[in-house]
């Protein structure tokens, strides 16, 4: 999962910005409306983490401008969800953040589990799957991170994780390496195509045998749809 963090306070963003890594989901940071600006030109993002009160502007105003279906600025990318991050705990404020657009609403000061569970419950909107994801004889646990192939413990990093659960979240569908990127890599990473390769062919040693992972030549990969078998 990809996700944009725009949050002026520094030490709170670095806070946000550690624990969130910690929970294995890619995280770019912007401090002011315009630096989350360059970011949304670039980037489809899963969620956007939106603090109200920034140094040149409102983030209330950013969200309405990415929410607007009759928003001039097509060239911004929509983020698929949007989570206010503020201080201001009025009932108005509530009401004002999600009639705005907002998908949820977190009070500060808040507790990063909080956050990320957050974030997870956003993601899985419009998902099947809550709970452990079973795909064929792998089970995902999103939450706890555990992964067992036919009842064996499988250990990731959280790169191997998270595009592991990248892949999990879209049975059957091809996904290219630059849809991984986009979603697993976060801006500061050392991220190309050639570290995607690499990944995968980690994940497919780590995941055994038969191979869970094909590759379709010049497209992306999938999870072998032999191996789906949702329960
Ligand atoms: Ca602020």
């Amino acid at each position: 999962m990809r996700v944009l963090l725009v949050e002026d306070d520094a030490d709170l963003a670095k806070v946000v910005l550690i624990g969130l890594r910690q929970e294995h989901l890619a995280v770019d940071h912007a401090a002011t409306v315009a630096a989350a600006e360059d970011h949304l030109l670039t980037t489809r993002y899963d969620v956007v983490c939106l603090d109200l009160g920034l140094p040149d502007g409102d983030g209330l105003e950013l969200c309405r401008r990415l929410r607007s279906p009759n928003s001039p600025e097509l060239d911004l990318q929509r983020p698929e969800r949007i989570l206010i991050l503020t201080a201001r705990d009025a009932v108005q404020h509530r009401v004002a953040g999600l009639d705005a657009g907002a998908d949820d609403y977190l009070i500060k000061p808040f507790k990063i589990a909080e956050l990320a569970a957050r974030l997870r419950a956003l993601a899985r909107r419009g998902e099947p799957v809550a709970g452990t994801m079973t795909v064929g004889d792998l089970a995902v646990d999103p939450v706890s991170h555990h992964v067992q192939r036919a009842g064996q413990e499988v250990n990731l990093t959280g790169r191997e994780f998270a595009v592991l659960l990248h892949f999990c979240t879209r049975p059957g569908q091809v996904v290219s390496a630059e849809d991984l990127l986009e979603h697993c890599w976060d801006a500061n990473a050392d991220a190309f195509t050639g570290s995607v390769r690499v990944i995968l062919s980690r994940l497919r040693r780590k995941l055994g045998a038969p191979a869970m992972i094909e590759t379709i030549k010049g497209v992306g990969y999938r999870l072998a749809p032999d191996a789906l078998e949702e329960t």
